[in-house]
């Protein structure tokens, strides 16, 4: 699929790029499900009565019944996670420190992700010519992963309260910056949580659509469509031309 410029003018004056990490510059699920697997395998040692009675399924229904039963930290994923495993260890009658442990090695894991191919170069040259800053809903800890040293700020739903399509992130940015939304452009592979939302902020909006998926007709389109930031690159600097 190739990438299409609406209407080039619209990312002129643009000095600030928010991006989504999830889905955007890293496969998400082969990470979540890789720490969930080593979670369970330290369990299977650490408290072998929990891994016997709840598999890597079961333990997440347990986690989406504690969000269900928590909307108010829905956006908190890792507090949702960690109380969900207080809870287990609470019913088997084990230590409540297993809770925390098992917490801080899917913590670590979940770092280990792998970006997309273009993703570390295409950061480097875009963060010659704009403040680059990480909005994420999902936990990964930027500064843990290979994308160390690519973001000026990166901030998480669970730092400022609320998860997109919030707009909370974008102006925890702008605040962090002293960038007004107005010059900001936010870039994700969401059509709600990233496109909707950066629309409703006052940013523009990229959406990275790698697997070549239909727009949703019913949502205004995104300002610009890509399939990878090798072509945000080339449409942001043809633009600049
Ligand atoms: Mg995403």
């Amino acid at each position: 699929m190739s990438w299409h410029l609406a209407d080039p003018r619209r990312f002129a004056g643009v000095r600030m790029l928010t991006f989504d990490l999830d889905d955007t510059l890293w496969p998400c699920f082969p990470t979540i499900h890789a720490a969930e697997r080593e979670v369970h395998a330290w369990l299977e040692q650490a408290a072998p009565v929990l891994a016997e009675r709840y598999d890597i399924d079961s333990l997440r229904e347990h986690r989406m019944r504690v969000a269900r039963e928590n909307p108010q930290i829905a956006h908190d994923l890792t507090e949702i996670r960690l109380r969900s495993y207080r809870e287990l260890a609470e019913q088997h009658g084990l230590p409540a420190e297993l809770a925390q442990q098992a917490n801080s090695i899917f913590r670590q894991a979940r770092n280990r992700v792998t970006p997309y191919e273009e993703v570390v170069d295409a950061l480097r040259a875009l963060g010659r010519r704009y403040v680059l800053v990480a909005v994420s809903n999902g936990n990964a800890q930027i500064e843990h992963t290979p994308l160390a040293g690519c973001f000026a700020h990166a901030f998480m739903a669970e730092e400022v309260g609320a998860a997109k399509p919030d707009p909370a992130l974008f102006h925890a940015a702008s605040a962090a910056t002293g960038i007004p939304l107005e010059r900001a452009a936010h870039v994700g592979d969401d059509p709600e949580r990233d496109v909707l939302a950066a629309q409703r902020a006052g940013l523009r909006s990229v959406w990275v659509n790698r697997e070549g998926r239909d727009w949703p007709r019913e949502l205004a389109p995104p300002d610009l469509q890509v399939p990878d930031l090798n072509a945000l690159r080339k449409a942001l600097w043809r633009n600049e031309e």
